[in-house]
C-alpha cells in the first residue's frame, strides 16, 4: 500500500475538537493499509502569538532564540495529535525536527534541508507505529535548533515524502484546493483538478497562499506528487504533479499580488554591467525581485524598472538609491500603488494569440497596463492596485474560467 505523508495545517489542528478529527483521520488512513507519517503545524495562530511574545521582552533581533521559542509550537501539536491517534487504539510516536534527522544550514529564521537522516521514523514505522513529525523545524550541523521560515511545514512534508520515497503527499489545510482566481475576488472561481509543479509555482508566487512555494520546488526537484485537500470536508482537492495539462486547456488561472511597489532607475549607462551591478546588490539583501524591464530612453541610456513586494521595500530603497549614485542615473522613482497579475498556463507556451486576447480584455475594461513581461507559461501585467480586482474579474470572464475543461 505504500507510505503516505500527511500534513495539517494550523487550523487543522486549532483546538482539541480539530485535534481528535485529525486523529481520527489519521486513524482511517492506517487502517486502510498505509504506513503514515504526518507533519503538524502549530495550532492555530500560536506561532503569531509567539512572535508577538518576543516582541513584547525584546526590540532586538535573536534568531537562535527565535527559533527556540517559535519551534515550540509545532511542538505542542505533534504531542497532542500523538497522544490523541494512541486513544484511538493505533501507536504513535512523535518526533521534534532534531530528532527526525532533519539536518539544516546554520541560517536560524529561515534554514534550508541540507539532508534528512530518517532512520528513526524508519525504525518506527517498521514497529508499525505513526510518526508525527513537528513541521517547520529542523537541526543544523552544529547542533542547533533551527526553523525553515514562515509556512515551513509544507516543506518538512514534502521533503520528508522525497527521502521516505513516499507514494503520496497530502497538504490538509483550511481551504479545499487550488482555484483559477482568488475565490474573494471572483466568487465564480473554479476548484482545479490538477495543476503542473510550474503553473502551482506561478500561481502560488503571486499570492494563491496554498502552499509554501519551497515546497513545491522541492515537489519538482523530487517528483512527489502533492495532493492538497480541505481537513474539514471529504472534497477532492488539487493534485499538482509533472505534465498533466491537457492539450486543449490553455489557461489554467489568474494569479494576482496588491502587495507589490514599482521601482524605475532613470537614465542609467548603456554598457555591460550595469543590471548586474543593480540586481546584484538588491539580491545580495536576499530581496526577490519579481518583473525586470529595460527599455532604451535616450542615446547612450536606459531606464530600469522593476518590482518588488511590499515587504521589502525599506531594504531596497536604500540600495537602489546607492546605485543610482554609483552609476551616476538621472533619478529613481517609487511607486506603491500597484499591483502585478498573471495569467497562468502552459498551453501558453503553443498558444498564438492569447497575449493579444489578454490585452484587448484589459482595455476593454479600462485598466491601463505599466509593465508587461512574458515567459513560456505566463503572461504578466503590472497594473494600478486601484485596478487589479476589477482586471482579474474581466479576465476571468472572458477566458471563461468558470467553465471547466
Ligand atoms: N507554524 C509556522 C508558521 O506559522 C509554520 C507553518 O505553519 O507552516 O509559519
Ligand atoms: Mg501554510
Amino acid at each position: 500500500m505504500g507510505l503516505v505523508v500527511q500534513k495539517y495545517g494550523g487550523t487543522s489542528v486549532g483546538s482539541p475538537e480539530r485535534i481528535c478529527g485529525v486523529a481520527d483521520r489519521i486513524v482511517r488512513t492506517r487502517r486502510s493499509g498505509h504506513d503514515l507519517v504526518v507533519v503538524v503545524s502549530a495550532m492555530g495562530d500560536s506561532t503569531d502569538d509567539l512572535v508577538d511574545l518576543a516582541r513584547r521582552v525584546s526590540s532586538e533581533d535573536h534568531p537562535r532564540e527565535m527559533d527556540m521559542l517559535l519551534t515550540a509550537g509545532e511542538r505542542i501539536s505533534m504531542a497532542l495529535v500523538s497522544m490523541a491517534v494512541n486513544d484511538r487504539g493505533q501507536q504513535a510516536v512523535s518526533f521534534t525536527g532534531s530528532q527526525s534527522g532533519i539536518v539544516t544550514d546554520t541560517s536560524h529564521t529561515r534554514a534550508k534541508i541540507l539532508e534528512i537522516r530518517a532512520d528513526r521514523i524508519r525504525e518506527e514505522l517498521a514497529k508499525g507505529r505513526i510518526v508525527i513529525v513537528a513541521g517547520f523545524q529542523g537541526v543544523s550541523k552544529e547542533r542547533e535548533v533551527t526553523t525553515l521560515g514562515r509556512g515551513g511545514s509544507d516543506t518538512t512534508a514534502v521533503a520528508l515524502a522525497a527521502a521516505l520515497q513516499a507514494t503520496a503527499c497530502e497538504i490538509y489545510t483550511d481551504v479545499d484546493g487550488v482555484y483559477t482566481a482568488d475565490p474573494r475576488v471572483v466568487p465564480e472561481a473554479r476548484k482545479l483538478a490538477d495543476l503542473s509543479y510550474d503553473e502551482m509555482l506561478e500561481m502560488a508566487s503571486l499570492g494563491a497562499k496554498v502552499l509554501h512555494n519551497r515546497s513545491v520546488e522541492l515537489a519538482r526537484r523530487y517528483g512527489v506528487p502533492l495532493h492538497v485537500l480541505s481537513s474539514f470536508h471529504g472534497n477532492e482537492g488539487t493534485r499538482i504533479r509533472k505534465g498533466v495539462t491537457m492539450e486543449q486547456v490553455v489557461i489554467r488561472g489568474i494569479a494576482h499580488d496588491p502587495d507589490v511597489a514599482k521601482i524605475a532607475l532613470l537614465g542609467v549607462p548603456d554598457r555591460p554591467g550595469v543590471a548586474s551591478e543593480i540586481f546584484q546588490a538588491v539580491g545580495g539583501r536576499g530581496v526577490n525581485v519579481r518583473m525586470i524591464v529595460q527599455a532604451s530612453a535616450e542615446g547612450g541610456k536606459n531606464d530600469v524598472t522593476f518590482a518588488v513586494g511590499t515587504h521589502d521595500v525599506k531594504i531596497v530603497l536604500p540600495v537602489v538609491e546607492a546605485a543610482r549614485a554609483t552609476l551616476g542615473a538621472r533619478a529613481f522613482l517609487y511607486d506603491p500603488d500597484v499591483a502585478i497579475l498573471s495569467v497562468v498556463g502552459e498551453g501558453l507556451a503553443t498558444s498564438a494569440g492569447t497575449a493579444g486576447t489578454v490585452f484587448r480584455v484589459l482595455a476593454e475594461a479600462d485598466v491601463n497596463i505599466e509593465l508587461i513581461s512574458t515567459s513560456s507559461i505566463t503572461i504578466t501585467c503590472m497594473v494600478r492596485q486601484s485596478d487589479v480586482e476589477r482586471a482579474v474579474r474581466a479576465l476571468h470572464q472572458a477566458l471563461q474560467l468558470e467553465q471547466g475543461p
